[in-house]
């Protein structure tokens, strides 16, 4: 994981960085090598500093240039831009450039996904409880282009109103 923090003076500080492995196997498969978290607020197992059942907050770190496929989850999240740019796409919102100062909101169930621009884009991450059904750590899938889950097409949106999709019904 060395190269994904070489050009970061973060690196040499003493946080917990690693590959997250967490959410789902496939999310591990498709971004192992292209990011790094270190999480502050959250579970102690996976390096935590402060305990929280409902929150995870952390640092992320993604390479220049990685496509972060357009998924969706129950948890909510907020990013927050600390350096780098990166084109962002929001399930109903279309496409727009955060820069640094700017942050992100993914809503429960909504689809989002994220091209990291020339540099590496260093980001606050907020992941807390979605809703009532929601938990932060719920159902985790990946979108296709409109958002709508690649296995059945539900889009997080119709399920968020009461469509079924196989990743609700399939656990
Ligand atoms: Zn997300
Ligand atoms: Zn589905």
């Amino acid at each position: 994981m060395a190269p994904v923090l070489a050009h970061l003076s973060l690196a040499s500080a003493e946080l917990p960085w690693k590959v997250p492995k967490t959410l789902s196997s496939s999310y591990k498969d498709k971004m192992q090598d292209e990011m790094v978290s270190a999480m502050l607020v959250g579970n102690p197992e996976f390096g935590a500093i402060l305990e929280s059942a409902t929150y995870y907050v952390g640092l992320m770190v993604i390479r220049p240039g990685v496509d972060y496929p357009r998924h969706a989850h129950d948890a909510a999240e907020t990013f927050s831009v600390l350096r780098g740019e990166a084109t962002w796409w929001k399930e109903g919102e279309g496409t727009r450039v955060v820069r640094p100062g700017e942050a992100v909101v993914h809503e429960s169930k909504r689809g989002h996904g994220v091209v990291t621009g020339e540099e590496e884009l260093v980001c606050l991450y907020l992941w807390g409880p979605g809703g009532p059904g929601a938990e932060l750590l719920g159902r985790y899938w990946f979108t296709n282009d409109e958002g709508g889950c690649v296995d059945c097409g539900i889009s997080g949106m119709e399920w968020a109103k009461g469509g079924v999709c196989c990743v609700g019904c399939g656990r």
